[in-house]
């Protein structure tokens, strides 16, 4: 039978390797990129290098989006026709942003999922790669197996927003852990002490945080921090020998600062006494 086309708007490491894994399925590919250039070893490799977008959004009823982010989207789809194209967008924005443009892709007559994925560029098409999904259920299941190929769909819901949504929650934790691993480098640098010697000790802190995940997950969904093995006081004083350690360093002391005021809020507010996940409840008021 034959492949579905497919068109890849996006020619980013993300975009190129998607329309690897397309092609290698034997699916007919039609690609563009603002930069074309970034095409030729696509096209050498089988692929239709389209002169417009346009041109790229009628060669197939399928498209997928992997740009910068829906600003990006709209520059380059904007104006294009769209009725009876199903739009699979993977390119990262927020929430709100994902739902507006799925109301807006919607109007102009095409189905729309929204996701993004959870690889990088060289495990896509890998076991190790998935992809948020979010959006109708039947447009969901009628494209699931060819969403397969780039990487194993996580099906969030109906609304357009969840894909976008669980992929920041997930990036959150990602760009936070990577920044304390940064600051902690800095501080062993400013120290003697180089990012290679500190490395076991740096696996070691994180593989051990997620012990403490289910615990803290099950405190915050029943809104209970009993302070029974730690108390938020006692973390006060932690973060702010850390936020010292920084200065004594000489480095930069703005995350460690960051975390001062973040407990110093739950302080303030009455939780001195109990667990450190009782913060959830302060964040959550802005
Ligand atoms: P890049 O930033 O490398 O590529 C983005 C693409 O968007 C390029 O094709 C670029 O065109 C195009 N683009 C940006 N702005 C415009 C514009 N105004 N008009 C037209 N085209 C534009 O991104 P990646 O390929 O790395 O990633 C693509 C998406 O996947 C992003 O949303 C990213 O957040 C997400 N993602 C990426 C991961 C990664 O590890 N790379 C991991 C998980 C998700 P040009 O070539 O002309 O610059």
């Amino acid at each position: 039978m034959p492949k579905t086309p497919v068109t890849v708007i996006g020619l980013g490491p993300m975009g190129r390797a998607m329309t690897r894994a397309f092609l290698a399925a034997g699916h007919p590919v039609t690609v563009w990129n603002r930069t074309p250039a970034r095409a030729a070893a696509l096209v050498g490799e089988g692929a239709v290098l389209a002169g417009t977008p346009t041109e790229a959004i009628a060669a197939s009823p399928l498209l997928v989006l992997s740009l910068t982010d829906l600003d990006a989207v709209h520059a380059v789809v904007d104006g294009a026709a769209l009725r009876g194209k199903t739009v699979v967008n993977l390119s990262s924005d927020t929430p709100d942003r994902a739902r507006e443009t799925a109301r807006w892709a919607e109007s102009h007559g095409a189905g729309y999922l929204s996701g993004a994925m959870m690889a990088s560029p060289d495990l896509v098409a890998s076991d190790a790669a998935s992809v948020f999904v979010s959006g109708p259920k039947d447009l969901f299941d009628e494209h699931a197996g060819t969403i397969a190929l780039i990487a194993k769909p996580d099906y969030r819901g109906e609304d357009p927003g969840l894909g976008p949504l669980y992929y920041q929650l997930v990036i959150n934790i990602f760009w936070t852990t990577m920044l304390a691993h940064v600051q902690t480098i800095a501080i062993a640098r400013a120290n003697g002490i180089s990012a290679t010697e500190f490395l076991p000790y740096a696996l070691s802190a994180t593989e051990s945080n997620p012990h403490f995940f289910p615990q803290m997950a099950a405190q915050a969904d029943a809104g209970e921090f009993p302070g029974d093995l730690e108390r938020l006081s006692m973390g006060m004083e932690s973060v702010r020998h850390v936020l010292r350690t920084a200065e004594e360093a000489g480095v930069d002391t703005t995350l460690p600062a960051a975390m001062v005021a973040v407990f110093r809020r739950g302080l303030d507010a009455g939780l001195g006494e109990k667990g450190f996940t009782g913060l959830v409840d302060v964040l959550g008021e802005r």
